[in-house]
């Protein structure tokens, strides 16, 4: 194997492949405390791709209810208990120094391809340890939902904010990883990594239905469709990222995925962020995914110790206790949510972006504006903190720098006019 960097470790691990980057990378941030699990997202990419015979089990988004579901059923927590057993020296994490290089310290454990080094089943040697499911587990997507955990005594914690029984609903789709476990396991090379966009795309006329990308994909997003015996998994609505859709994107800027802009609970904010040769993301403050993910990293990778690097970025929920978001999203989660939970002006006027436009913000500005609150905040210690809101005003610019949204932090109050107007009686 290879030596690569991953950032999200802090440090080089094994690939099969050498490092080679796209000049963009495709990537997004979901806010898992704004989910209300309506499902219009998975139904939005349903109704786009996965409606044909064949497809009838096939959802490259869906929304599951953590901490009992999944989908396919225990994908997470199958694979976790996999690398445990495969390296019962421990999966941990040594603090460290943060630096842009190494965010969230250092990843002393074994990824998904490290594992399989050692591998010696009787299924021969493996890019990427990882298991297909049985056909039942790709049935009852939504299983668990509205599950709760938890109880008197199961929680080890009972401080507020954090709740003694809770669940939260995770929003997934393929995570575009920069060191894909699908195309790391591909016999026939039938899985590309986009140089424009990084999106990882399986070539229908190359697939020969091993399901070995099934296998090796650790978020199991690369599904077997039986009647055709190819795999297929998101396309990122890749013509409307291109810039394609002729209505929402009349000068060739390029737009938000189907599942990104149908969310009405405003969880989701998409974007391209510029990537160097080396891997590493191109330092623009002005970006609103580099400013949310690599300088107030307020929003964190899923599982990043299976190595993939994946390019889905969420905000932990805050009510859940802090064991079980660590072993999901990484070292990072108590920073994370001291930020979210009492944001300053300039991070709360970023949220505001979320799920505010199709097309695809690349820069955002701000216009200061007046002290408009001063409101008491539960930190997640337990203490009190004081947030002070301005009524600032955020723009956000498109691929051509095109101004295509401004938003106040305060709503603005509209007035009916004197009747008669529209749908009057
Ligand atoms: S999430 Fe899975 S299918 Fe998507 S790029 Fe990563 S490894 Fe491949
Ligand atoms: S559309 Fe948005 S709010 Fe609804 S389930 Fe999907 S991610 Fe959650």
């Amino acid at each position: 194997m290879s030596k690569v960097y991953n950032w999200q470790l802090g440090r080089e691990m094994a690939y099969p492949y050498d490092e080679h980057h796209p000049q963009w990378q495709f990537a997004f941030i979901f806010n898992t405390n704004r989910c209300i699990n309506c499902q219009t997202c998975t139904m939005a990419c349903k109704s786009t791709w996965t409606f044909s015979k064949g497809q009838e089990h096939m959802w490259w988004n869906n929304v599951e209810t953590k901490p009992f579901g999944g989908y396919p059923h225990n994908w997470d927590s199958k694979l976790l208990g996999m690398l445990s057993e495969l390296n019962p020296e421990g999966q941990f994490w040594s603090a460290g120094e943060p630096s842009p290089k190494a965010p969230y310290g250092h990843f002393d454990g074994k990824t998904i391809f490290e594992a399989a080094e050692g591998y010696s089943g009787t299924d021969g040697p493996k890019a990427a340890i990882g298991y297909l499911p049985a056909p039942e587990e790709w049935e009852a997507p939504n299983v668990y939902e509205d599950h709760a955990r938890g109880g008197a005594g199961l929680s080890p914690s009972t401080t507020l904010p954090e709740h003694k029984v809770w669940f939260f609903y995770l929003a997934r789709l393929c995570n575009h990883c920069t060191y894909p476990g699908c195309l790391a396991a591909c016999p026939r090379q039938a899985i590309y990594k986009r140089p424009e966009d990084g999106i990882v795309l399986i070539d229908q006329s190359r697939c020969r239905g091993y399901q070995k990308c099934v296998e090796a994909c650790p978020y199991k997003k690369a599904i077997n469709r039986p009647n055709t015996t190819t795999s297929e998994k998101c396309v990122a609505c890749y013509p409307r990222i291109e810039g394609k859709d002729p209505e929402l994107s009349p000068n060739g800027e390029p737009c938000e995925t189907r599942c990104m802009t149908a969310c009405p609970g405003k969880i989701r904010l998409q974007g391209l962020v510029r990537v160097g040769e080396d891997g590493q993301w191109v330092e623009d403050a002005a970006s609103p995914l580099y400013y949310l993910i690599r300088d107030r990293k307020v929003a964190l990778p899923l599982y990043p110790q299976f190595g993939t690097e994946p390019n889905g970025f969420y905000i932990p929920p805050r009510w859940v206790p802090r064991p079980y978001l660590e072993q999901m999203f990484g070292p990072g989660v108590q920073h994370a949510i001291e930020q979210y939970s009492c944001p300053d002006r300039e991070l709360l006027a970023v949220l505001q972006l979320f799920r505010a436009t199709q097309q695809i913000l690349f820069r955002y500005s701000i216009i200061e504006g007046e002290k408009v609150a001063e409101v008491p905040v539960t930190m997640p210690d337990g203490k009190t903190k004081v947030q002070e809101i301005y009524n600032d005003t955020v723009i956000g610019y498109n691929k051509l720098d095109r101004e295509v949204v401004r938003l106040t932090i305060e709503e603005p109050v509209f007035e009916r006019p004197e009747r008669p107007y529209a749908n009057s009686i």
